[in-house]
């Protein structure tokens, strides 16, 4: 579910018309997790969204920090930014090569 601060992107007509399709697209509707066929039915933000970076374009509407991801992916993205919201020193969240999205500390150890 989209959080507040982001339904006027998600609701926006560039968004749905333009950006969305066209990173789905380039994907040819196939996840972009390494290893995973699924159908790609989500567009993810690489660097998540946040009530401080919406309005930049960079972030928000920048085709190289966005992605296709199938709904387990997607998901697993998901459960992990929870957890980045409870554990703010945790940095990056990435997915392993099992396809699992992992937190890493900055250290660079995982979470
Ligand atoms: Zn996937």
């Amino acid at each position: 579910m989209a959080k507040d601060y982001s339904k006027p992107l998600y609701n926006s007509t560039i968004w749905k018309n333009i950006i969305r399709p066209a990173v789905l697209a380039r994907c040819h509707y196939i996840c972009e997790i390494e290893g995973c066929c699924d159908v790609a039915t989500e567009v993810d933000h690489i660097i998540e969204l946040t009530p401080d970076n919406i309005n930049d374009p960079r972030i928000a509407c920048d085709y190289r920090n966005l992605r296709g991801l199938c709904g387990r992916h997607h998901k697993e993205k998901t459960k992990a930014e929870q957890m980045k919201q409870r554990h703010p020193e945790l940095e990056a969240i990435m997915f392993d090569e099992h396809g699992q999205a992992v937190l890493t500390s900055p250290g660079g150890g995982r979470f």
